[in-house]
């Protein structure tokens, strides 16, 4: 492996789709041994930049080196230490958990004994021990992302690149592969991830960018981000009532108030003197003739780091998503 602080390190990286401009120049750096969360709504060019990353695109214009490799000019370099755990799962269904690691090891030419010594070793990292002979196709989605995951981490690459590694899986499962996303990390390899929720990349990441448009609209460890849009305490009010009456006055129940999400009966908004506002509402309330379900302050969170910079709320994004694949699967 060459020598370098950075194992990822783009410069002016652009994709475009005929005129479509999906990547827009980036400027990025990724450093050895982080956990490094890359965030944004659907369509934002996560993918193409993980595309580009990983060789399997190559760029418009503008450079992007990989543990220390160009990933144009050293391709194959580049493959050898890098591990991809896509976005769509790319398991053979009808072979076992094992002859999936078998079949992976030879692609990458490895030497028989040293994948003899590895694979019971991952089948046991990913839980897969009293499975391991059983074909794909019998295993759960948690199960198969296990897998994939272990794949990765086959051939001991540097780093392992994960285009969202638990979307749409439960939380018992999202939390089963968080603990092998930090155990990998551990052993010293660095992760490079992107997700569509944010409690995952708060907990695990130790940077994020956030993605929009093709461009980095920020980046920075989660609480530099989180202080980036100022420090007012953001307020959440939950009612039942007449809205129009209620919301109408709202913003003038604090200094600076900023309406930041309005769902008709869900209002959120950021506050210098929060103490005082929440006081107001209750005021305020029993004069509109609402009923307040829920009031409740918070110091800024990623979700409102992701709205501020994007101006949209991910989980309508998710919610969203979930539901077209859900119709795709449906409709097969
Ligand atoms: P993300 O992973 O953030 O959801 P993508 O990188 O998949 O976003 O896509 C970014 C944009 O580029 C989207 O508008 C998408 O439709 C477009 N795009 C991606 N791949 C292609 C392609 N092969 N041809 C044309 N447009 C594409
Ligand atoms: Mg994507």
């Amino acid at each position: 492996m060459a020598e370098t602080e950075n194992i990822i390190e783009a410069k002016g990286l652009c994709k475009s789709f005929g005129s479509f401009q999906a990547v827009k120049c980036i400027d990025l750096e990724v450093k050895k041994g982080e956990i490094f969360g890359f965030l944004g709504p659907n369509g934002a060019g996560k993918s193409t930049t993980i595309n580009m990353l990983t060789t399997m695109l190559s760029p418009t214009s503008g450079t992007a080196k990989v543990v220390g490799y160009d990933v144009v000019k050293e391709e194959a370099e580049v493959r050898e230490n890098i591990g991809i755990v896509p976005q769509e799962i790319l398991l053979e269904a009808q072979l076992s958990a094992r002859q999936n690691l078998e079949f992976y090891g030879k692609l990458y030419h490895m030497d028989r004994k040293v994948m003899g010594e590895r694979i019971p070793e991952l089948l046991k990292m990913a839980e897969l021990e009293s499975r391991a002979d059983d074909q794909v196709k019998t295993f759960s989605g948690g199960m198969k992302r296990r897998l994939e995951i272990a794949k990765a981490f086959l051939h001991r690459p540097a780093i392992i690149i994960m285009d969202e590694p638990t979307i749409g899986l439960d939380i018992q499962t999202r939390m089963v592969i968080w603990d092998k996303i930090r155990e990998l990390n551990r052993a010293g390899i660095t992760i490079f991830m992107t997700t569509h929720y944010l409690d995952e990349a708060d907990l695990l990441c130790d940077r994020i960018a956030i993605m929009d448009h093709g461009e980095i609209k920020a980046i920075g460890t989660p609480e530099e981000l989180k202080h980036s849009i100022g420090k007012d305490t953001v307020i959440e009010v939950e009612f039942t009532g007449p809205q129009e009456k209620f919301l109408k006055e709202i913003d003038k129940l604090c200094e600076k108030a900023t309406v930041t999400e309005n769902h008709g009966h869900m209002v959120k908004f950021t506050c210098k003197d929060p103490v005082n506002a929440i006081k107001k509402i209750i005021d305020h309330a029993t004069h509109a003739g609402v009923k307040l379900d829920k009031v409740s302050m918070h110091e800024p969170s990623l979700d409102d780091v992701f709205v501020h910079y994007t101006g949209r709320a991910i989980r309508e994004q998710g919610a969203e998503n979930m539901q077209a694949k859900f119709f795709a699967v449906a409709r097969r």
